[in-house]
């Protein structure tokens, strides 16, 4: 289905954005999969993708924060792949902390990753979406930025701005045949949310239990396919967000 298509996934190396890489390339496309720290993690799920499903797949190490790594980021891929068709806005961190003592950098710092790294992705790869006059962004955003959630300010700040950041360029690029969504988890089993178990939220999931990272693979695959869906927000979170 997507088959001569390439993705870009960042946070891919683990967690949402690796079951993400790996549904995309279970449905033909070439993968760029980009994460921050040592980029073995990702490697690992290019090869998985490779070997599994034929596909082409390149691990790339870049903080998404940092605007001009971003610029030599799209170059590399660029170079790599020709062009970009599909581009999910998946790597995001916690800094978790009350309001009242919240620390600025840790504001900062969500801010920085979250929101502004799928900015700065968008506005290096647009480009080639132009070009194309065809392409799809998916933000990972989350349900906790419909909500809100004590001691998430930050968190929860940032993910409402993906929110009006995809609606802003969904509007912009429509016109060219591009989309822009967005994914609203709620409490998938990863690493983040380790520990989270007991957390009383939990207990009022209305479907029961916390997600998988295949049920928001299973989302960005639709969205991903869904030629007719600009601007959206898909929730996938058990029905807390109702
Ligand atoms: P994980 O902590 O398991 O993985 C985060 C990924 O993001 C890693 O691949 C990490 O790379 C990457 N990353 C972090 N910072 C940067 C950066 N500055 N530049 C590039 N890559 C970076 O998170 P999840 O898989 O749980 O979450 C994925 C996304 O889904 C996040 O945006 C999160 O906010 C969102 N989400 C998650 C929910 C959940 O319940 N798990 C709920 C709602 C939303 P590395 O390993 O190299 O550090």
């Amino acid at each position: 289905m997507l088959k001569g298509k390439t993705a870009v996934v960042t946070g891919g190396s683990r967690g949402l954005g690796a079951a993400i890489a790996y549904r995309l390339a279970s449905m033909g496309a070439d993968l760029a999969v980009v994460c921050r720290s040592g980029p073995e993690a990702a490697e690992q799920v290019c090869a998985g993708c490779r070997e599994k499903y034929g596909v082409s797949a390149k691990a790339y190490q870049c903080d998404v924060a940092d605007f001009e790594a971003v610029k030599k980021l799209a170059a590399l891929i660029k170079a790599d792949f020709g062009t970009v068709h599909i581009l999910v806005n998946n790597a995001g961190i916690t800094r978790d902390g009350l309001v009242l003592t919240m620390k600025e950098e840790d504001f900062d710092r969500v801010m920085e990753v979250n929101l502004k790294g799928a900015f700065n992705m968008i506005r290096h790869m647009s480009g080639m979406f132009l070009r194309n006059r065809e392409g799809c962004i998916i933000n990972i955003s989350s349900v906790t930025g419909l909500m809100g959630n004590a001691g998430q300010c930050n968190y929860a700040a940032a993910k409402a701005g993906l929110i009006g950041l995809t609606k802003s360029v969904a509007r912009e690029f429509a016109s060219r045949g591009i989309r822009c969504n967005a994914v609203a988890p709620g409490f998938i089993a990863t690493d983040m949310t380790k520990g989270q178990e007991e957390n009383p939220l939990v207990g009022s999931i209305p479907l029961g239990r916390m997600g998988e990272a295949s049920d928001v693979a299973d989302a960005v695959a639709y969205l991903a396919t869904a030629g007719y869906v600009t601007g959206e927000v898909l929730r996938v979170d058990g029905g807390i967000g109702m």
